[in-house]
This record gives C-alpha cells, sequence and structure tokens, in this order.
C-alpha cells in the first residue's frame, strides 16, 4: 500500500527543494509507463485525473484503475483531481479516490475565485483532503497570460485557506510557441511571501536548467501532459505507418515510450530516488468503513431502510463517502437488522458525516424502538 497523504508529501518536496511530478492519465499505457516510471526511479508520484479530460475518459472506470495501481505499487503516490470547476466536481474526485482536489476558478473575478475556492476547502478540509487553487491565468496559449500578483495571492491563501497555489509566472498550457518568459523574480516573491508548495502549470517544453530554477523558488508540484503524451502519439503514429496488424499493435512501446520520458523528468525534478524517506516521514493516506446496525423490532417494509433507493442516493453524495451498501442482518430472533456500511475517503469523514443534514435525517427517520450499533474499521 503506497497511497499517503498529498499534503505530507508535497510539504517534504517543498522543505527539502525538489517537484512531484503530477501526471494526467488518460488510459491504462499513460498510467502504467507513468508507475513503472517512478517504481524504476524509487519516486513519489502523483496521478492526476483531469475534470475537463472526462469528457473522454469514463471516471468511473479509470478511476478504479488509478487506485489499484497505487495501491500495489511500492513508491508513494496520491491521486489528484485536476483542473476542478467547483465543489461538484470535487466531491466527485473524492468519491472516485482522490485524496488532493484542484479547484480551477482563475478565469473568473478575484472575488468568484475567492468564494467558489473557500467553499471547496470548506468542503474537502473536512474530509481531510488538501486543495490546490490557481491565482493569475496560465492560458490554452500565449494570449490572455494574467501573472499572479504577490500581494493579491498573499491575501487570496490567508481568505481562502488553499493549501497550494498553482502561480502564473509566464508558462502556458499545451505546446510551446516559442520560448517562454519566466518572470522568477515575481515567484521568488511570491514564494516569500507564501511560505506553501506551488505548483508549476503548462511545463511542457521547458529546459532542465529551469525546471531546476523554478524548484529552487518555491515550485514542488510539476503538472505534466502535453509533451508526454505528444510522445504517446508519435510513437502511434508510427505504429500506424509501419505495421497493419490491427488495434493491439499500435500500443507497441507506448507504455515504455511514456515510462522511459517520465523517468526523465523525475531525475530532473529532484524526486527520483526520494521514495523510502517520503515513505517513512509522511503519513498514509487510509480509508475507513463505519457501519451502522440497525434491529428493527418490527418491520415495515415501507419504511425498512433495505427497500429505500432514496436513502441510498442521498447517503452516496455525502461529501467524502466513497460507496454505500446495505443488506439484511439474519438473526435467530423475530427481530430484523439491517446493516449500512459506508466506505469513507478518511476518518475525519466520519465526524463530517454525522454532521452532515442528510444523514441526520436519515438516522432520525430510523429512530424508535429500534437500536442502533456503530463501527468504524480502517482499511489499506
Ligand atoms: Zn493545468
Amino acid at each position: 500500500m503506497a497511497l499517503v497523504k498529498m499534503q505530507d508529501m508535497l510539504q517534504h518536496a517543498y522543505e527539502n527543494q525538489y517537484a512531484v511530478g503530477a501526471f494526467d492519465v488518460v488510459s491504462l499505457e499513460l498510467l502504467q509507463g507513468v508507475i513503472n516510471a517512478a517504481e524504476a526511479s524509487r519516486s513519489p508520484v502523483i496521478i492526476g485525473l483531469s475534470e475537463p479530460h472526462l469528457e473522454y475518459v469514463d471516471i468511473e472506470l479509470l478511476a478504479p484503475a488509478v487506485e489499484a495501481a497505487a495501491r500495489r505499487c511500492t513508491v508513494p503516490v496520491a491521486i489528484h483531481y485536476d483542473h476542478g470547476s467547483g465543489v461538484e466536481g470535487a466531491v466527485r474526485g473524492i468519491r472516485h479516490g482522490c485524496n488532493g482536489v484542484m479547484v480551477d476558478a482563475s478565469h473568473r473575478s478575484l472575488q468568484e475565485n475567492i468564494d467558489c475556492t473557500k467553499e471547496v476547502v470548506k468542503m474537502a478540509h473536512a474530509c481531510d483532503i488538501p486543495v490546490e487553487a490557481e491565482l493569475g491565468y496560465v492560458p490554452d496559449d500565449g494570449k490572455d497570460l494574467v501573472f499572479t500578483p504577490v500581494e493579491e495571492a498573499r491575501g487570496f491563501v490567508r481568505l481562502t485557506g488553499v493549501d497550494f497555489l498553482a502561480v502564473s509566472i509566464g508558462t502556458v498550457h499545451g505546446r510551446l510557441d516559442g520560448k517562454p518568459r519566466i518572470d522568477y523574480q515575481r515567484l521568488r516573491n511570491i514564494n516569500e511571501a507564501l511560505q506553501i508548495p506551488l505548483v508549476l502549470h503548462g511545463s511542457s517544453g521547458l529546459s532542465d536548467d529551469q525546471f531546476r530554477k523554478l524548484i529552487a523558488n518555491g515550485i514542488a508540484k510539476v503538472n505534466y501532459f502535453t509533451a508526454i503524451t505528444d510522445r504517446a502519439a508519435e510513437l502511434m503514429r508510427g505504429n500506424a505507418r509501419d505495421a497493419d496488424d490491427g488495434y493491439l499493435k499500435l500500443f507497441a512501446g507506448v507504455r515504455e515510450g511514456v515510462e522511459q520520458e517520465a523517468m526523465r523528468l523525475l531525475r530532473t525534478w529532484g524526486s527520483a530516488g526520494r521514495a523510502a524517506e517520503v515513505m517513512e516521514q509522511c503519513n498514509s493516506w487510509q480509508g475507513v468503513e463505519y457501519t451502522l446496525k440497525f434491529d428493527l423490532t418490527s418491520v415495515d417494509n415501507a419504511k425498512s431502510p433495505i427497500f429505500s433507493s432514496h436513502d441510498h442516493k442521498m447517503l452516496s453524495k455525502i461529501p467524502g463517502v466513497n460507496e454505500v451498501t446495505v443488506g439484511e442482518v439474519s438473526n435467530d430472533n423475530e427481530s430484523k437488522s439491517y446493516c449500512w456500511q459506508f466506505r469513507l475517503a478518511s476518518s475525519s469523514v466520519v465526524e463530517s458525516l454525522k454532521q452532515h443534514q442528510d444523514y441526520i435525517k436519515f438516522v432520525q427517520n430510523y429512530q424508535g424502538d429500534e437500536t442502533i450499533e456503530k463501527s468504524v474499521v480502517s482499511f489499506q
């Protein structure tokens, strides 16, 4: 089990002046390539599920693969929900196993960005999950770039309580058109003012020297997507030209190509070889199973929990609840027992769940002469 708390992982990187790579994945080739690279380099790594990519890939199918890969590998991994648009997306990311979320309202007004980020922080922190936000604007082309203002950043972090900040200092998302003009002085000032892990978006195409200088000035997480997927696409185009051997052959060498490129980057960013110390110094990320057992003395089918899909839907939507299952327990006596089992993102969610109005409503509905037993079990 190698899932670790993202706030611990990035704090370690920040204090030791290296950066953790955050790779958004949209397929098993990318996922396996990145995980293999982290294993081979003994490096911590972040796997990202990006909200804009969910148009192309089903999170319900991809997220379990990401979680399984993270759990079986031997280097520290965190799972991040990238470029979320608000609370709804962040809740969905957490439900699918993410233990860090980004809310990106950087294209909106400052006040809207503050309000939206605050709302996500409140929800995520109740689940013990850190939040990354963006201030300034890292555009998809060079045109609308807005640099992060230093003083504004100080106020933004104080007002929102955000854990990491994505900064706009001259990089752009996507492919690089010409040379980026990076404002290192601005980054230095932001870092001095904030003293929290900073995040770099739009990293494709930067040189090793540029990365080193950025990391020396507070960048502790590097988001990386375009260049590595361009490499994968180039390999697939080559396969398509060279062979007429069907679908599977299109993927030949893609995983290995991604792996090699990711290994080079993990070395450049200074995270290679750090797995053991991160594992030792960071808390592991554990889910919790919370069980509620009702003994109903007089069973009224209309009221019995097993028949209520409405309750099931309502409870499944509570932030930090990953899964809800319900079943009947066979008893020797006349009474019937029902078990509601909640798979929760973290032990903190037990408390936030109990305070949630929908949960309170649900429990009150089944309270009366019934007895309720509760238990909490952590799992890895
Ligand atoms: Zn980005």
